[in-house]
């Protein structure tokens, strides 16, 4: 196997000055320490081996440290007496901030996770500094009721004038994931800080070191002391510690399923607030009209962008029998034209996938496919001396029951399969235990309208995929989650409601 992996022309000194820091510590109450234990772990960038940094390694003691800096935050003069306007003015300032070292972050991220440059510096890093502007607006808008109560129990000259307050949940485990990893914790950070809450941000153990240059950034704009604190370690280690605490009164996790379903059980010791954020395996309904050359670059880029590690990934795809045939060749073609390379070198494509693990999981999917008779149309190959790259994979022949069309794959590949009518195609979209994402690509208003109604998912798009905002509520139905992320929902998330009466 061959790789050329180019030069990193996209990488400056910068970003040797932030590596060059290590160890990283842990930000805990305002202050960057070594983990009690002094323990640490490596990064590496999973293109070519590279140690960028050994990370503190956090366990259940500075986990403990984290959530009482947290707790004590949460009520002090400089946090609980900030005014609204002077929160939101502080999320724009990490907004501004973010943006002065967007292509810092974006090359941190590209070194750290793999994936390709652009897809960093003007994706993710610039939809990271968006949560922080679309939340700024927020802690001035957020707004109890009036409620005319018809109780009389002292009497008829007796009223009653009743009102909600919304306050901050309170603390904040963010545990996020590393297939977005700055963008992941931003979705949590910004709407907790709007409500007025305290955080501990986990980030994954093997992409932290945006989380730790975020907590930097945090600091450098004025939040308050113990208002965010970042334990870098291992999910079984810090991330449970953090989900048990009986300190800790909200959990805001992004990640897969197995491990979702394993937070439940540990949110359940004090009835935790609970948002989960889980995986998917989202269809892709390609119709008889659709516009095939908008559809093929559309339908590769919701699949194949960030090596396929996308929640909302379109992995199943379903083309009506009049299309079929054509939209293989063409996005098994496309798949062709994908640059690999390092995600710092110019023209690439695709970086490797996140870690040589990942790459087998991915290859043992394709692998076992090809073996119950599916055919590899394009792709199915691991690449590079670490095998950390894996070739954009098209494959067809495949079955309902065939496990790479119903797990998560979380690499770049597609499955391609016909249907004749409308409800099978429903059925087959809907048969899933996964309910996150969905696309349909058509030229007609009836197909759109129908199919998008019939899908059980948290999203549709109609002719795109993966197009996300702060403003767009999103979450997953079925195993797919609790709860919404981004947009007026996403600020629920933290916030509880009192209601106050008075008799008068
Ligand atoms: P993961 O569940 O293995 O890990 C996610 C985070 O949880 C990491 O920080 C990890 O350290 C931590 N963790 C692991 N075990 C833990 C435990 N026992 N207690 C507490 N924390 C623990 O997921 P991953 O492999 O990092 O990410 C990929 C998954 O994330 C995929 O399933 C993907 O679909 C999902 N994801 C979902 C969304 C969404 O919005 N729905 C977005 C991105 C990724």
């Amino acid at each position: 196997m061959t790789l050329s992996l180019g030069p990193q022309t996209r990488r400056d000194s910068r970003i040797d000055a932030f590596l060059a820091a290590s160890p990283q510590r842990l930000l805990i109450g305002g202050t960057w320490v070594a983990a009690a234990s002094g323990a640490t772990f490596a990064s590496h960038d999973p293109a070519t081996g590279e140690h960028l940094a050994d990370c503190a390694r956090a366990d259940s003691a500075d986990v403990d440290a984290a959530v009482s800096a947290a707790r004590t935050a949460l009520t002090s003069p400089a946090w609980k007496g900030m005014t609204p306007a002077d929160r939101g003015a502080l999320l724009w300032r990490v907004a501004d901030l973010l943006e002065a070292n967007l292509d810092q972050l974006a090359q941190l991220e590209t070194l750290d996770q793999g994936k390709a440059w652009g897809t960093a510096r003007f994706g993710e890093i610039p939809a990271a500094i968006a949560q922080f502007r679309y939340y700024a607006g927020y802690p001035t808008k957020i707004l109890g009721t009036t409620i005319p109560s018809s109780l009389r129990r002292q009497g008829p000259d007796r009223q009653v004038f009743a009102y909600t307050t919304r306050e901050p949940v309170g603390v904040v485990a963010a545990i996020v994931p590393w297939n977005s990893p700055l963008l992941m914790a931003a979705m949590k950070v910004a709407p907790a800080l709007a409500a007025g809450c305290t955080v501990v941000l986990k980030p994954a153990e093997n992409t932290s070191l945006t989380a730790i240059r975020l907590g930097e950034l945090l600091v450098e704009a004025g939040v308050p002391d113990g208002v965010v604190n970042v334990v870098t370690g291992y999910g079984p280690e810090a991330g449970q510690a953090l989900a048990d605490h009986p300190d800790v009164d909200k959990v805001a996790f992004t990640g897969s399923t197995a491990v979702g379903k394993r937070l439940v059980t540990a949110a359940s010791g004090n009835l935790k607030r609970l948002t989960l954020e889980l995986g998917g395996k989202s269809p892709v309904i390609v119709m008889g009209d659709a516009d095939l050359d908008r559809t093929v670059p559309g339908v590769a880029a919701g699949i194949f962008d960030n090596g396929g590690q996308v929640c909302v990934a379109g992995s199943r795809v379903y083309a009506h029998r009049d299309v079929y045939a054509e939209l293989v060749d063409r996005l098994a073609a496309h798949s062709r034209t994908l640059t690999l390379g390092h995600g710092l070198a110019e023209g690439t494509d695709l970086g490797p996938l996140v870690s040589r693990a990942q790459s087998d999981r991915v290859e043992q999917f394709v692998r076992e496919a090809a073996g119950d008779g599916v055919d590899v149309v394009s792709g199915g190959e691991q690449e590079g001396d670490l095998c950390t790259f894996y070739r954009p994979t098209v494959l067809t022949g495949v079955t309902q029951s065939m496990r790479i069309m119903r797990e998560e794959v979380f690499g770049p590949v597609v499955t391609v399969t016909p249907f004749d009518e409308p409800e099978e195609v429903l059925a087959w979209a809907n048969d899933s235990s996964y309910g996150l994402a969905a696309s349909v690509w058509t030229e007609g208003l009836s197909n759109a309208h129908r199919i998008s109604e019939g899908i059980d998912s948290g999203t549709v798009w109609i002719n795109c995929h993966s197009y996300f905002g702060p403003e767009l509520p999103k979450g997953g139905h079925k195993e797919s989650g609790w709860g919404y992320e981004n947009g007026a929902n996403g600020l629920e998330n933290y916030l509880e409601t009192k209601t106050v009466v008075t008799v008068y």
